[in-house]
């Protein structure tokens, strides 16, 4: 059928919309945020190349409330590695002297315009961004009735899948039973860290593909713990394995040492700490420093910012890597949206870190649906999770 200019003209008789004087939009504007400190504690001891042991993780929830009644939320972290210099602190003082008195009065349907002055304000502040637009997001769903991953580009699939990250541990046959129990569980998808020691790093990579590399997919994590002659070590070890990736095995200031390790061996390397801001991601890609990259909602500024990182990395032919620092169910949702709405291929990546029970608690009222390694996100407004007010206050830290 043939459409003609009188069938497709928008009726006559009705006014055009007002947009910006609409119920909707009038709903949106934002009154005050509140930051709530939090230190969730991990069930035994995560360890990293980088730092001791942590017993826990610090998280920053943020809560914005309109002039409405809305309010909506968004989770940083203070992971503090390479790559993060936040505390929770810091992130507070930026939030509530540098966002705060920019935020009030705007409208959390102007997006776009509010992380720029946000961005232009203070200097390389994923961190502190992060909770503010993925709180936007949240509130533009909620205003809209429509969950977060229709404002990120639609529903692209209907599960995401996830993969288990490891930390570094001592008891080499624990680590083992730990792979086959998430083996067991569904997940196929394995990040083994490693970056202290890389004999004994090798050595524990080969036991896991010894008895795993048949049935999952093994990846090594250095966390920037290593230097070049140690990575070469690691790498003669461990280039005929069939690796997925090999991350961050060097720190991210050393994008030639990483480029001349992708030369050297046919092993895709992965980019974590190294990308933070458009510009890291380009500067990898051009420099041909790794072939997949790690975004992570905290890192790099909330999901808006990492489906930016995503297209210009899809782009660039990049594979994705979806991730997150440890943390609770509200940065996995802001996460899972995005990977909802994403058309291309991912990685299963650990999008929800806490679905592997390394955390004690989450804040939420209700978890993430999870069946093996499918997470549903579901089609709440916004986010689409609730937080428990009686775990905010048994966990919040006095600062
Ligand atoms: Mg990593």
């Amino acid at each position: 059928m043939k459409l003609s200019n009188s069938d497709i003209q928008v009726s006559q008789h009705s006014e055009p919309a007002n947009w910006v004087k609409s119920d909707a939009f009038q709903a949106g504007v934002i009154r005050e945020l509140e930051l709530i400190p939090l230190r969730l504690p991990f069930k035994t001891d995560f360890k990293i190349a980088f730092g001791a042991p942590r017993p826990g993780i610090d998280v920053l929830v943020l809560k914005m409330h309109t002039t409405s009644g809305l309010v909506g939320i968004g989770e940083t972290q203070a992971w503090l590695r390479q790559g993060s210099r936040d505390t929770l602190r810091s992130l507070i003082s930026i939030i509530q002297e540098q966002f705060a008195p920019r935020l009030i009065g705007k409208n959390v349907f102007n997006h776009a315009s509010i992380l720029g002055e946000l961005r232009d304000c203070v200097w390389s502040s994923n961190y502190a961004l992060a909770p503010i637009s993925d709180a936007l997001l949240d509130l533009q769903g909620k205003v809209l009735g429509i969950p977060a991953y229709q404002l990120l580009g639609g529903k692209a699939r209907d599960s995401v899948c996830a993969g288990i990250t490891l930390g570094i541990s001592e008891d080499e046959e624990a680590l083992l039973d730990d792979v086959r129990n998430w083996i067991e569980k569904g997940f196929t998808s394995f990040t083994i860290k490693v970056g202290n020691d890389p004999d004994r790093d090798a050595g524990v990579v080969e036991k896991v593909v010894d008895a795993f590399g048949d049935k999952a997919i093994i990846r090594a994590d250095g966390n920037s713990g290593m230097d070049w002659a140690g990575a070469l070590r690691f790498m003669n070890r461990v280039q005929h394995l069939g690796l997925d990736a090999v991350e961050q095995l060097l720190p991210p200031s050393n994008l030639d040492g990483m480029a001349e390790l992708a030369r050297r061996y046919n092993v895709p390397f992965m980019a974590d700490e190294a990308v933070s801001s458009d510009y890291d991601l380009l500067k990898v890609i051009s420099m041909k420093a790794a072939s997949v990259f790690q975004t992570k909602i905290a890192k790099n500024g909330g999901a808006w910012a990492c489906k930016r990182l995503w297209e210009i990395g899809s782009a660039g032919g990049m594979r994705i890597f979806p991730g997150n620092h440890p943390g609770a169910s509200v940065v996995s949702a802001a996460a899972i949206h995005l990977a909802t709405s994403w058309p291309g291929p991912l990685l299963e990546g650990p999008i929800a870190v806490g679905i592997n029970e390394v955390l004690a608690e989450d804040i939420v009222t209700e978890p993430i649906p999870r069946k093996g390694k499918h997470l549903f996100i579901g089609d709440k407004p916004g986010l689409g999770v609730t937080l428990d007010e009686d775990k905010l206050k048994r966990l919040r830290v006095e600062l």
